[in-house]
């Protein structure tokens, strides 16, 4: 029998007010995963207030404890990372050898943040002897967080850890496209010892369940993952409210490959760069800038490269898993369609992947486009799929321009062995991370976020923890 999933509300599960639920699909088989609650405008409201009855509780735990608490849950996530992972491949159609991975990697942010949560302490400010001037930093109390399908437990985890190691209490509504391993995370949460209240989690789709979270009077932070569309429009809410937000939205980020690059090395992180997780990254390097002394044969050592990729969400890793969700799949093939259009050369793939054990999953083919001009969609926007453009540049100089013609700046990537111009470019990318010979190297310490379109705030690493707290000068006149 499918397994139905209800809300987690104050510490246990809940069935959602309105007893509406919405089927959750494999998009490697097809075939129903789950049954998930809908959430509406009610079921945040309870969420909501049994946060903020909670949040004091939480907020005056000794540090150290809150800390040892968060470094448990990422015991139990390491412990359960063969279950979630499975989950995670089923729902959102992860490799099943790369999502074990992950679930390990997104407990590292409880132990990381739990590790800090004792070291968070104010400063003070020397005025004169007569002035006791000192800074607090404080939680927000309840913060609303919204993630998107493409990397469920990690992206959720990404932003609760800092959150919760700060001292707020949260709201979470995952994506109705991959909801479950976040509903398992917030029942491993109170078997660690998390407060009920402290962590909920709302399901639902955005219209429903996501904008109640973002327009409640009583949530006073909102950290949102996802699409610039849906960023602006969180974003327009939170000024409305005067409510700070962490927006962590899309990319089209460039991968600069230098004439001196070890090609060895460039090739497969390049590939890797763009169609790992199915291309499904936020940070995916699909603007592949190659300079034009080397372009004809670095194009065909990684579109060979591409063309022999194994495909399949049940093989060793490295392997292209299907894309998450029915609406993306047309997404991409609609791409491929107007590149066509707009007189594109496809280099390899631009079409669905078939055969045996792929027909009934909605798998796509790594793909490389080349013959591409600035303005064509395929260069301008992101897709989120394995695709990939190839564009040849002069010079440095023409590298940096074309890098940066673009609205995003989440990304960059360099590939040279000169380590004076590698640094040079890196100080001239729009762009809030810059790879050097490497790409998708994932360090929870090291930050992350958007210049430009890509967002505002951070995530990881310290700066993240920073973004979670409000700042409270305290002045007393020793009288
Ligand atoms: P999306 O914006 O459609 O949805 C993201 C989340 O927002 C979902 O939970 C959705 O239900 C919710 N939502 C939708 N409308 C809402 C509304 N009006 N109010 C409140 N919540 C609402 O994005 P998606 O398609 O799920 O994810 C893909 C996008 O996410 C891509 O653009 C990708 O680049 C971006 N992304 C960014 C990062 C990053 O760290 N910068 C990481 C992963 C994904």
């Amino acid at each position: 029998m499918t397994q139905q999933y209800e809300l987690y509300i104050d510490g246990k599960f809940t069935p959602p007010e309105a007893g509406q639920y919405f089927d959750s699909f494999s998009p490697a088989t097809g075939t129903l995963v789950a049954r998930v609650a809908q959430g509406n405008a009610k079921d945040v409201d309870l969420a909501v207030q049994s946060a903020f009855a909670a949040k004091r509780v939480w907020a005056e735990m000794n540090p150290l404890e809150r800390g040892k608490i968060l470094r448990k849950l990422a015991d139990l996530l390491v412990q359960n990372a063969a279950y979630l992972g499975k989950l995670e491949s089923e729902e959102m159609g992860m490799p099943s050898s790369l999502s074990p991975m992950i679930v390990v990697e997104s407990a590292k942010f409880f132990d990381y943040y739990g590790g800090l949560a004792a070291s968070i302490h104010g400063d003070t400010i020397p005025i004169n002897p007569q002035i006791f001037c000192y800074n607090l930093y404080e939680p927000y109390g309840v913060v609303g967080i919204i993630t998107p399908w493409n990397g469920p437990l990690n992206q959720a985890a990404r932003s609760l850890a800092p959150a919760l190691a700060a001292g707020n209490t949260v709201v979470l509504k995952p994506s109705e496209f991959s909801s479950l391993t976040a509903l398992e995370m917030a029942r491993l949460a109170t078997e660690a010892g998390i407060p009920n209240g402290v962590f909920n989690v709302v399901t639902g789709d955005g219209v429903n369940a996501g904008a109640p979270l973002v327009t409640h009077p009583l949530v006073r932070k909102i950290s949102f993952t996802g699409s610039v569309k849906t960023g602006q429009a969180i974003g327009a809410i939170a000024a409305q409210k005067i409510m700070p937000v962490t927006l962590e939205l899309g990319g089209k980020s460039p991968n600069i490959v230098f004439e001196d690059a070890k090609l060895d090395a460039a090739v497969p992180m390049v590939l890797m760069g763009f169609i790992l997780n199915s291309g499904q990254i936020c940070t995916s390097g699909t603007r592949i800038l190659v300079q034009r002394t080397i372009f004809d044969v670095f194009a065909a050592k990684i579109a060979a490269a591409a063309a022999s990729f194994p495909i399949g969400r049940d093989r060793p890793f490295p392997t292209l898993g299907p894309i998450a969700n029915k609406p993306q799949f047309e997404k991409i093939l609609g791409f491929f369609e107007s590149a066509r259009q707009e007189g594109a050369t496809c280099l390899t793939g631009g079409e669905r992947a078939s055969g045996e054990g792929l027909d009934q999953g909605l798998y796509i083919k790594p793909t490389l486009f080349t013959n591409v001009t600035p303005d064509m969609k395929v260069v301008r926007e992101e897709i989120f799929g394995p695709v990939g453009v190839l564009i040849p540049f002069d010079s440095e100089e023409e590298a940096i321009r074309i890098a940066n013609d673009t609205e995003y700046g989440l990304a960059s990537g360099i590939w040279t062995q000169d380590a004076s111009r590698a640094h040079r470019v890196a100080s001239r990318l729009e762009a809030g991370t810059v790879y050097i010979n490497t790409y998708h190297e994932r360090a929870i310490e090291a930050p992350m976020g958007g210049y430009k379109k890509s967002g505002i705030g951070r995530e990881k690493g310290m700066a993240a923890l920073h973004d979670y707290l409000q700042l409270k000068n305290v002045t007393m006149k020793l009288i």
